[in-house]
């Protein structure tokens, strides 16, 4: 008896997660994270390319009711993969960078319409965060600025989601320069000018590994966070500004 209360009080408390795009990079690293998490279970992998996995969200989510989808496929997918997923009451972590002005919109309409609730958020590293973070601070003293941001040779989009959203907290009009080179994985420089003084903060991702902390943060905290939030710094750091 009393094994069996337990029991139902642990299924409650579990996150179904299904992972969009869970046969690529980014998928499998978190396939991996999830299983090494406590209180969340992956209940569907959602990938064409998989053969024992679904060809798709809306499939995923009719056989299997997850609770939260995280997303990592790519840019000409994922706004349609959201809205699948918000329509059915299923919350969306997404990690796809890419996605246009008018498709956020659209997003921050149907999660503020139904009961799921959405975050987009272009890089999951806390360091990355920082980064940005920093970069906004220094060019409210040093206006001049550019963004190298350099990824590996099979990302899709130019300039990565990191570097716009980077270039959107900073004052003033930003560069960005995009470098597309294997043997990279995500890394990005802003440099700063001023008389005679260059400041360059620099953040790298080395392995995608570095973004699993903040992914698997979001999952436990995306039911919480009603509507769309943008940008992960807002339930790591509590931070309202930019959403
Ligand atoms: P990838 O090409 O290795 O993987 C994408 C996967 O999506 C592929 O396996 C593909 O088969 C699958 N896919 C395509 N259509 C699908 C669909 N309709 N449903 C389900 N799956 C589908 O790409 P990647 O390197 O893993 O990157 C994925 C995305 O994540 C990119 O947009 C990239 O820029 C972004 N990214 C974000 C962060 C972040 O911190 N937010 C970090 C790294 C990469």
């Amino acid at each position: 008896m009393a094994s069996g209360v337990r029991r139902i009080r642990y299924a409650a408390w579990v996150i179904r997660v299904m992972i969009a795009g869970a046969a690529g990079r980014m998928g499998q690293a978190v396939v991996a994270a999830v299983a090494g998490a406590e209180g969340m279970e992956a209940v569907a992998l959602a990938d064409p390319t998989l053969a024992d996995g679904f060809a798709d969200v809306a499939s995923a989510i009719a056989a299997t009711r997850p609770d939260v989808s995280v997303d990592f496929t790519q840019p000409h997918v994922a706004f349609a993969n959201a809205c699948a997923c918000l329509e059915a009451g299923v919350h969306v972590v997404m990690g796809t960078t890419g996605i246009t002005d008018d498709q956020r919109t659209e997003i921050r309409r149907l999660a503020e319409a139904g009961t799921a609730n959405c975050l987009i958020a272009p890089n999951f590293a806390i360091g990355a965060l920082l980064m940005m973070r920093f970069a906004a601070e220094a060019s409210r003293h040093m206006p001049k600025a550019e963004i190298i941001e350099f990824h590996h040779d099979q990302k899709l989009d130019a300039p990565s989601g990191t570097g716009l959203r980077t270039a959107a907290l900073m004052h003033g009009d930003v560069p960005i320069h995009s470098v597309r080179l294997p043997g990279f994985v995500a890394h990005q420089e802003v440099i700063l000018g001023g008389l005679g003084e260059t400041l360059t903060i620099r953040h790298d991702s080395i392995a995608r590994e570095s973004f699993m902390p903040g992914v698997i943060r979001a999952v436990r905290e995306i039911a919480d966070r009603p509507g769309l939030t943008v940008g992960l710094e807002q339930i790591l750091f509590g931070d309202e500004s930019a959403n």
